[in-house]
Protein backbone atom coordinates (compact mmCIF):
# COMPACT_ATOMS: atom_id res chain seq x y z
CA UNK A 1 0.00 0.00 0.00
CA UNK A 2 1.19 3.15 -1.09
CA UNK A 3 1.85 5.87 1.87
CA UNK A 4 -0.28 9.26 1.54
CA UNK A 5 1.85 12.02 1.03
CA UNK A 6 0.51 14.46 3.34
CA UNK A 7 -0.74 13.28 6.79
CA UNK A 8 -3.72 15.26 8.94
CA UNK A 9 -5.08 12.68 10.99
CA UNK A 10 -3.32 13.55 14.29
CA UNK A 11 -6.47 12.52 16.62
CA UNK A 12 -5.52 8.77 15.63
CA UNK A 13 -1.96 9.07 16.20
CA UNK A 14 1.17 11.67 15.90
CA UNK A 15 4.68 11.07 14.40
CA UNK A 16 7.48 10.79 16.89
CA UNK A 17 9.08 14.03 17.54
CA UNK A 18 12.49 13.16 16.89
CA UNK A 19 14.14 15.10 19.90
CA UNK A 20 11.70 12.88 21.97
CA UNK A 21 13.54 9.96 19.91
CA UNK A 22 16.83 11.18 20.70
CA UNK A 23 16.38 10.56 24.43
CA UNK A 24 14.84 7.26 24.38
CA UNK A 25 17.46 6.29 21.96
CA UNK A 26 20.16 5.31 25.10
CA UNK A 27 17.40 3.45 27.09
CA UNK A 28 17.50 0.71 24.54
CA UNK A 29 20.48 -0.32 24.46
CA UNK A 30 23.69 0.86 27.03
CA UNK A 31 20.81 1.94 29.53
CA UNK A 32 18.64 -1.01 29.84
CA UNK A 33 18.52 -1.19 33.38
CA UNK A 34 15.13 -2.95 34.94
CA UNK A 35 13.99 0.47 36.96
CA UNK A 36 12.58 -1.94 39.92
CA UNK A 37 16.45 -3.45 40.59
CA UNK A 38 17.72 -1.86 43.64
CA UNK A 39 21.11 -3.80 43.64
CA UNK A 40 23.04 -1.80 41.23
CA UNK A 41 23.40 1.23 39.05
CA UNK A 42 21.45 -0.52 36.22
CA UNK A 43 18.60 -0.24 37.89
CA UNK A 44 19.24 2.99 39.84
CA UNK A 45 20.02 4.97 36.39
CA UNK A 46 16.87 3.66 34.97
CA UNK A 47 14.64 4.86 38.26
CA UNK A 48 16.11 8.23 37.40
CA UNK A 49 15.39 8.53 34.77
CA UNK A 50 11.36 7.14 34.94
CA UNK A 51 11.58 9.43 38.04
CA UNK A 52 12.58 12.88 35.80
CA UNK A 53 9.61 11.81 33.25
CA UNK A 54 7.22 11.51 36.06
CA UNK A 55 8.28 15.10 36.91
CA UNK A 56 7.63 16.42 33.41
CA UNK A 57 4.43 14.65 33.23
CA UNK A 58 3.25 16.31 36.92
CA UNK A 59 4.29 19.79 35.18
CA UNK A 60 2.45 19.43 32.62
CA UNK A 61 -0.98 18.41 34.30
CA UNK A 62 -0.59 20.68 37.88
CA UNK A 63 0.04 17.21 39.60
CA UNK A 64 2.97 15.81 41.79
CA UNK A 65 5.02 13.11 40.59
CA UNK A 66 3.60 11.00 43.03
CA UNK A 67 0.43 10.95 42.00
CA UNK A 68 1.45 9.62 38.42
CA UNK A 69 1.24 5.75 37.45
CA UNK A 70 2.82 4.44 34.05
CA UNK A 71 0.39 2.22 32.01
CA UNK A 72 0.71 0.79 28.56
CA UNK A 73 -1.79 3.61 26.95
CA UNK A 74 -4.93 5.89 27.60
CA UNK A 75 -6.93 2.68 27.02
CA UNK A 76 -5.20 1.11 30.34
CA UNK A 77 -5.52 4.21 32.22
CA UNK A 78 -9.25 4.47 31.66
CA UNK A 79 -9.64 0.68 32.47
CA UNK A 80 -7.90 1.07 35.54
CA UNK A 81 -9.26 4.24 36.74
CA UNK A 82 -12.80 2.66 36.25
CA UNK A 83 -13.01 -0.52 37.40
CA UNK A 84 -9.91 0.17 39.96
CA UNK A 85 -12.46 3.53 41.47
CA UNK A 86 -15.50 1.57 41.71
CA UNK A 87 -13.92 -1.64 43.45
CA UNK A 88 -13.65 0.51 46.38
CA UNK A 89 -16.85 2.28 46.56
CA UNK A 90 -19.67 -0.17 45.75
CA UNK A 91 -20.45 0.03 49.50
CA UNK A 92 -21.37 3.56 49.05
CA UNK A 93 -23.40 3.04 45.71
CA UNK A 94 -23.24 1.60 42.22
CA UNK A 95 -24.14 4.68 40.02
CA UNK A 96 -21.79 6.31 37.59
CA UNK A 97 -22.43 8.95 35.23
CA UNK A 98 -20.59 9.36 31.97
CA UNK A 99 -21.42 11.14 28.41
CA UNK A 100 -22.73 9.56 24.82
CA UNK A 101 -20.21 10.86 23.36
CA UNK A 102 -17.02 8.98 25.02
CA UNK A 103 -14.08 7.06 23.30
CA UNK A 104 -14.63 3.33 23.54
CA UNK A 105 -11.94 3.00 26.00
CA UNK A 106 -14.62 4.14 28.48
CA UNK A 107 -17.94 3.36 26.64
CA UNK A 108 -17.09 -0.25 26.63
CA UNK A 109 -15.81 -0.43 30.47
CA UNK A 110 -19.54 1.27 31.27
CA UNK A 111 -21.16 -1.51 29.34
CA UNK A 112 -19.13 -3.93 31.37
CA UNK A 113 -19.86 -2.57 34.57
CA UNK A 114 -23.27 -2.72 34.08
CA UNK A 115 -23.11 -6.13 33.40
CA UNK A 116 -21.48 -6.31 36.55
CA UNK A 117 -24.61 -4.73 38.15
CA UNK A 118 -23.61 -0.73 38.22
CA UNK A 119 -25.74 1.32 36.50
CA UNK A 120 -24.43 4.20 34.31
CA UNK A 121 -26.48 7.35 33.02
CA UNK A 122 -25.34 8.29 29.94
CA UNK A 123 -25.78 11.73 29.49
CA UNK A 124 -26.70 13.26 26.14
CA UNK A 125 -24.85 16.60 24.10
CA UNK A 126 -26.09 19.16 22.48
CA UNK A 127 -25.38 19.63 18.52
CA UNK A 128 -22.24 21.06 19.15
CA UNK A 129 -21.09 18.36 21.12
CA UNK A 130 -21.48 20.12 24.50
CA UNK A 131 -22.42 19.03 27.70
CA UNK A 132 -24.77 20.78 30.28
CA UNK A 133 -22.93 20.52 33.88
CA UNK A 134 -26.24 21.18 35.20
CA UNK A 135 -27.44 17.85 33.49
CA UNK A 136 -24.87 15.93 35.29
CA UNK A 137 -25.81 18.06 38.57
CA UNK A 138 -29.55 16.79 38.22
CA UNK A 139 -28.84 12.92 37.57
CA UNK A 140 -26.58 12.90 40.57
CA UNK A 141 -27.99 10.56 43.25
CA UNK A 142 -26.86 9.35 46.96
CA UNK A 143 -25.33 6.26 45.16
CA UNK A 144 -23.40 8.20 42.34
CA UNK A 145 -20.27 7.41 42.86
CA UNK A 146 -18.46 8.18 39.70
CA UNK A 147 -18.31 10.56 36.69
CA UNK A 148 -16.50 10.47 33.57
CA UNK A 149 -16.09 13.30 31.38
CA UNK A 150 -13.61 13.58 28.39
CA UNK A 151 -11.99 16.43 28.41
CA UNK A 152 -11.62 16.87 24.36
CA UNK A 153 -13.73 14.87 22.15
CA UNK A 154 -11.35 13.36 19.56
CA UNK A 155 -13.71 12.90 16.63
CA UNK A 156 -15.00 16.28 16.90
CA UNK A 157 -12.80 18.27 19.28
CA UNK A 158 -15.57 19.97 21.44
CA UNK A 159 -13.64 20.92 24.82
CA UNK A 160 -15.85 20.30 27.85
CA UNK A 161 -16.69 22.43 30.69
CA UNK A 162 -14.36 20.37 32.96
CA UNK A 163 -13.85 22.99 35.77
CA UNK A 164 -17.94 23.39 36.32
CA UNK A 165 -18.55 19.19 36.43
CA UNK A 166 -15.46 18.98 38.53
CA UNK A 167 -16.67 21.64 41.08
CA UNK A 168 -20.14 19.84 40.76
CA UNK A 169 -18.10 16.32 41.33
CA UNK A 170 -16.45 18.12 44.82
CA UNK A 171 -19.54 19.42 45.82
CA UNK A 172 -21.26 15.56 45.69
CA UNK A 173 -18.53 14.16 46.79
CA UNK A 174 -18.32 12.34 43.90
CA UNK A 175 -14.70 11.26 41.76
CA UNK A 176 -14.28 12.67 38.85
CA UNK A 177 -12.70 10.80 35.65
CA UNK A 178 -11.12 12.62 33.12
CA UNK A 179 -10.03 11.11 29.60
CA UNK A 180 -7.68 13.29 28.55
CA UNK A 181 -5.84 12.06 26.07
CA UNK A 182 -7.00 14.22 23.34
CA UNK A 183 -6.36 17.64 25.17
CA UNK A 184 -3.33 16.92 27.84
CA UNK A 185 -0.35 18.54 25.73
CA UNK A 186 -2.62 20.58 23.54
CA UNK A 187 -4.53 22.72 25.71
CA UNK A 188 -3.63 23.92 29.00
CA UNK A 189 -5.13 21.48 31.81
CA UNK A 190 -4.97 21.61 36.20
CA UNK A 191 -5.72 18.72 37.70
CA UNK A 192 -6.41 21.29 40.59
CA UNK A 193 -8.35 24.24 39.18
CA UNK A 194 -10.49 21.30 37.15
CA UNK A 195 -10.90 19.56 39.97
CA UNK A 196 -10.16 16.07 38.71
CA UNK A 197 -9.37 13.38 40.66
CA UNK A 198 -8.58 11.08 37.73
CA UNK A 199 -7.27 11.59 34.61
CA UNK A 200 -6.21 9.40 31.59
CA UNK A 201 -3.42 10.48 28.82
CA UNK A 202 -1.21 8.62 26.52
CA UNK A 203 2.19 9.83 24.72
CA UNK A 204 1.41 9.05 20.91
CA UNK A 205 -1.24 11.41 21.16
CA UNK A 206 1.61 14.26 22.16
CA UNK A 207 4.17 12.92 19.27
CA UNK A 208 5.65 10.70 21.78
CA UNK A 209 5.83 6.82 21.44
CA UNK A 210 3.02 4.02 21.27
CA UNK A 211 2.20 1.84 23.96
CA UNK A 212 2.80 4.03 27.24
CA UNK A 213 0.18 6.04 29.13
CA UNK A 214 -0.31 7.50 32.16
CA UNK A 215 -2.73 7.71 35.12
CA UNK A 216 -3.41 10.60 37.07
CA UNK A 217 -4.10 9.97 40.39
CA UNK A 218 -5.27 11.97 43.51
CA UNK A 219 -3.37 11.86 46.60
CA UNK A 220 -5.13 14.43 48.71
CA UNK A 221 -8.55 16.05 49.26
CA UNK A 222 -9.24 13.33 48.89
CA UNK A 223 -6.87 10.78 48.58
CA UNK A 224 -8.09 8.33 45.63
CA UNK A 225 -7.78 4.78 46.23
CA UNK A 226 -7.76 2.62 43.67
CA UNK A 227 -7.82 -1.24 43.45
CA UNK A 228 -5.19 -2.70 40.96
CA UNK A 229 -6.59 -4.52 37.68
CA UNK A 230 -3.51 -5.96 36.99
CA UNK A 231 -1.34 -8.33 39.93
CA UNK A 232 2.37 -9.07 39.52
CA UNK A 233 5.41 -7.44 41.67
CA UNK A 234 3.93 -4.34 43.21
CA UNK A 235 5.06 -1.47 40.76
CA UNK A 236 4.05 2.01 40.48
CA UNK A 237 2.64 1.94 44.81
CA UNK A 238 0.98 -1.48 43.87
CA UNK A 239 -1.15 0.08 41.27
CA UNK A 240 0.50 -1.18 38.01
CA UNK A 241 2.29 -4.33 38.28
CA UNK A 242 4.53 -4.82 35.38
CA UNK A 243 8.00 -4.05 34.71
CA UNK A 244 8.31 0.03 33.41
CA UNK A 245 8.66 0.43 29.81
CA UNK A 246 11.91 2.87 30.50
CA UNK A 247 12.41 3.88 26.95
CA UNK A 248 9.17 4.69 26.08
CA UNK A 249 8.52 6.53 29.58
CA UNK A 250 11.59 8.83 29.11
CA UNK A 251 10.27 9.50 25.58
CA UNK A 252 7.08 10.49 27.35
CA UNK A 253 8.58 12.81 29.49
CA UNK A 254 10.12 14.33 26.81
CA UNK A 255 6.81 14.92 24.60
CA UNK A 256 5.52 16.28 27.59
CA UNK A 257 8.37 18.98 28.76
CA UNK A 258 8.42 19.95 24.46
CA UNK A 259 4.14 20.06 24.41
CA UNK A 260 4.40 21.99 27.83
CA UNK A 261 6.81 24.46 26.34
CA UNK A 262 5.60 25.29 22.52
CA UNK A 263 2.00 24.74 23.48
CA UNK A 264 1.06 28.65 23.56
CA UNK A 265 2.87 29.06 19.87
CA UNK A 266 1.91 25.84 18.40
CA UNK A 267 -1.75 25.90 19.21
CA UNK A 268 -1.81 29.28 17.97
CA UNK A 269 -0.02 28.62 14.46
CA UNK A 270 -2.04 25.18 14.37
CA UNK A 271 -5.75 26.70 15.27
CA UNK A 272 -4.28 29.56 11.88
CA UNK A 273 -3.79 26.55 9.44
CA UNK A 274 -7.04 25.03 10.78
CA UNK A 275 -9.01 28.06 10.26
CA UNK A 276 -7.58 29.07 6.70
CA UNK A 277 -8.08 24.95 5.91
CA UNK A 278 -11.68 25.86 6.89
CA UNK A 279 -12.53 29.32 4.77
CA UNK A 280 -10.74 28.20 2.37
CA UNK A 281 -13.39 25.20 1.74
CA UNK A 282 -17.00 27.48 2.70
CA UNK A 283 -15.07 30.02 -0.17
CA UNK A 284 -15.42 27.63 -2.93
CA UNK A 285 -17.91 24.95 -1.44
CA UNK A 286 -21.71 24.59 -0.54
CA UNK A 287 -23.37 23.10 1.39
CA UNK A 288 -20.22 22.48 4.15
CA UNK A 289 -20.99 22.11 7.95
CA UNK A 290 -19.17 22.32 10.88
CA UNK A 291 -19.47 19.44 12.99
CA UNK A 292 -18.28 20.33 16.53
CA UNK A 293 -18.39 23.86 18.42
CA UNK A 294 -17.04 26.96 16.72
CA UNK A 295 -15.03 27.74 19.80
CA UNK A 296 -14.80 25.45 22.59
CA UNK A 297 -12.98 22.94 20.60
CA UNK A 298 -9.35 22.02 19.94
CA UNK A 299 -7.28 23.86 18.27
CA UNK A 300 -6.24 21.27 15.62
CA UNK A 301 -9.24 19.63 14.97
CA UNK A 302 -11.51 20.22 11.80
CA UNK A 303 -14.78 18.19 11.22
CA UNK A 304 -16.59 18.84 8.01
CA UNK A 305 -19.52 16.96 6.38
CA UNK A 306 -19.87 17.65 2.36
CA UNK A 307 -23.43 17.02 1.92
CA UNK A 308 -24.30 14.54 -0.86
CA UNK A 309 -20.83 12.97 -0.32
CA UNK A 310 -19.64 9.62 1.33
CA UNK A 311 -16.75 10.32 3.23
CA UNK A 312 -15.47 6.82 1.99
CA UNK A 313 -15.48 7.48 -1.41
CA UNK A 314 -13.89 11.59 -0.96
CA UNK A 315 -11.01 9.95 1.28
CA UNK A 316 -10.52 7.72 -2.20
CA UNK A 317 -10.64 10.31 -4.27
CA UNK A 318 -7.81 11.96 -2.28
CA UNK A 319 -5.24 9.13 -2.02
CA UNK A 320 -2.12 11.59 -1.25
CA UNK A 321 -3.96 12.70 1.79
CA UNK A 322 -4.47 11.03 5.16
CA UNK A 323 -7.41 11.38 6.92
CA UNK A 324 -10.81 9.65 8.85
CA UNK A 325 -14.36 9.81 8.03
CA UNK A 326 -17.42 10.18 10.06
CA UNK A 327 -17.16 6.92 10.93
CA UNK A 328 -14.29 7.34 12.68
CA UNK A 329 -13.08 4.87 15.37
CA UNK A 330 -15.43 1.93 13.80
CA UNK A 331 -14.57 2.30 10.45
CA UNK A 332 -14.27 -1.43 10.43
CA UNK A 333 -17.95 -1.65 10.93
CA UNK A 334 -19.03 1.31 8.90
CA UNK A 335 -21.20 2.48 11.63
CA UNK A 336 -22.28 5.98 10.93
CA UNK A 337 -20.18 7.80 14.46
CA UNK A 338 -22.09 7.43 17.89
CA UNK A 339 -20.30 11.31 18.43
CA UNK A 340 -21.96 12.34 15.25
CA UNK A 341 -25.29 10.95 16.01
CA UNK A 342 -25.24 11.96 19.67
CA UNK A 343 -25.07 15.56 18.40
CA UNK A 344 -27.98 15.14 16.07
CA UNK A 345 -26.28 13.99 12.83
CA UNK A 346 -28.10 12.52 10.51
CA UNK A 347 -26.86 8.92 9.23
CA UNK A 348 -26.37 10.43 6.12
CA UNK A 349 -25.36 13.41 6.99
CA UNK A 350 -22.60 11.39 9.50
CA UNK A 351 -21.16 9.36 6.23
CA UNK A 352 -20.46 12.63 4.97
CA UNK A 353 -17.52 13.56 7.12
CA UNK A 354 -14.73 14.32 7.23
CA UNK A 355 -12.32 14.43 9.99
CA UNK A 356 -9.12 17.22 9.31
CA UNK A 357 -6.24 16.87 12.65
CA UNK A 358 -3.70 19.15 12.13
CA UNK A 359 -0.56 18.60 13.81
CA UNK A 360 3.09 19.99 14.58
CA UNK A 361 4.72 19.31 11.31
CA UNK A 362 2.17 19.78 8.67
CA UNK A 363 3.16 22.92 6.76
CA UNK A 364 1.56 26.05 5.45
CA UNK A 365 2.15 24.44 2.04
CA UNK A 366 0.60 21.62 3.42
CA UNK A 367 -2.75 22.63 4.33
CA UNK A 368 -3.07 24.90 0.74
CA UNK A 369 -2.71 21.58 -0.89
CA UNK A 370 -4.97 19.89 1.00
CA UNK A 371 -7.61 22.41 0.53
CA UNK A 372 -7.51 22.30 -3.22
CA UNK A 373 -7.61 18.74 -3.03
CA UNK A 374 -10.79 18.60 -0.74
CA UNK A 375 -12.42 21.55 -3.07
CA UNK A 376 -11.75 19.62 -6.76
CA UNK A 377 -12.85 15.97 -4.93
CA UNK A 378 -16.09 17.20 -3.87
CA UNK A 379 -16.99 19.30 -6.82
CA UNK A 380 -16.01 16.10 -9.22
CA UNK A 381 -18.05 13.58 -6.79
CA UNK A 382 -20.54 15.62 -6.23
CA UNK A 383 -20.63 16.29 -10.43
CA UNK A 384 -21.59 12.43 -10.59
CA UNK A 385 -24.17 12.42 -7.62
CA UNK A 386 -27.37 11.52 -8.23
CA UNK A 387 -28.65 12.99 -5.02
CA UNK A 388 -26.59 16.20 -5.82
CA UNK A 389 -28.53 16.21 -9.13
CA UNK A 390 -31.48 15.60 -7.92
CA UNK A 391 -31.35 18.57 -4.90
CA UNK A 392 -29.91 20.52 -7.41
CA UNK A 393 -32.76 20.13 -9.80
CA UNK A 394 -35.33 20.17 -6.93
CA UNK A 395 -33.67 23.66 -5.91
CA UNK A 396 -34.05 24.55 -9.48
CA UNK A 397 -37.71 24.25 -9.34
CA UNK A 398 -38.47 25.73 -6.41
CA UNK A 399 -36.31 28.79 -7.63
CA UNK A 400 -38.60 28.90 -10.71
CA UNK A 401 -41.66 28.46 -8.65
CA UNK A 402 -41.02 31.22 -6.65
CA UNK A 403 -40.44 33.44 -10.04
CA UNK A 404 -43.61 32.80 -11.04
C1 LIG B 1 -6.41 7.63 21.58
C2 LIG B 1 -7.43 7.72 22.65
C3 LIG B 1 -7.56 6.72 23.62
C4 LIG B 1 -6.74 5.46 23.61
O1 LIG B 1 -5.40 5.69 23.88
P1 LIG B 1 -4.31 4.54 23.67
O2 LIG B 1 -3.08 5.08 24.28
O3 LIG B 1 -4.21 4.37 22.20
O4 LIG B 1 -4.81 3.32 24.38
C5 LIG B 1 -8.51 6.89 24.61
N1 LIG B 1 -9.30 7.96 24.64
C6 LIG B 1 -9.22 8.94 23.72
C7 LIG B 1 -10.12 10.13 23.80
C8 LIG B 1 -8.29 8.85 22.69
O5 LIG B 1 -8.22 9.82 21.78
Amino acid sequence: MKKPRIYMDHHSTTPMDPAVLQTMLPYFTEEFGNAASRSHAYGWRAEEAVEKARESLAGLIHARPKELVFTSGATESDNLALFGAVANLSERGRHIVTCMTEHPAVLDCCRRLEKSGYEVTYLPVDSTGRLSPEDVRAVLRNDTILISLMAANNEVGTLHSLSEVGKIAKEAGVLFHCDGSQAVGKVPMDVEAMGIDLLAFTAHKIYGPKGVGALYVRKRNPRVRLAPILFGGGHEGGMRSGTLNVPGIVGFGEACEIAGRVMPEESARLSSLRDRLHRRILSELKEVRLNGHPEFRLPHNLNLSFAYVEGESLMMAMEDVAVSSGSACTSATQEPSHVLKAMGVSDAMAHTSLRFGLGRFNTLEEVDYVAGRVVESVKRLREISPLYEMAREQRQGAHAGHLR
